[in-house]
């Protein structure tokens, strides 16, 4: 598991929340999280503000998360 922050363009659209599904607007960077290499979606500010353990602990019920939640970004933190 991994984050990685990506810039937005001026006239981002809305995106959906990868754990919580709440859709939000990207302000001057979205981030998003990656397994195995695999972008799987954005994360919004709410669920970044909870912080890395509630992060890692949303992604290990993703079922392809299975042995790749060892690893986390402390941009999250
Ligand atoms: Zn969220």
């Amino acid at each position: 598991m991994q984050l990685q922050i990506e810039s937005v363009c001026s006239h981002a659209a809305l995106e959906s929340c990868v754990i919580c599904s709440h859709p939000f607007q990207p302000s001057l960077a979205r981030v998003v999280l990656y397994i195995n290499e695999q972008a799987q979606g954005d994360l919004c500010p709410t669920c970044l503000a909870q912080g890395a353990s509630y992060l890692r602990t949303q992604v290990q019920t993703m079922p392809q998360s299975d042995s790749f939640v060892d690893r986390i970004s402390h941009h999250a933190a």
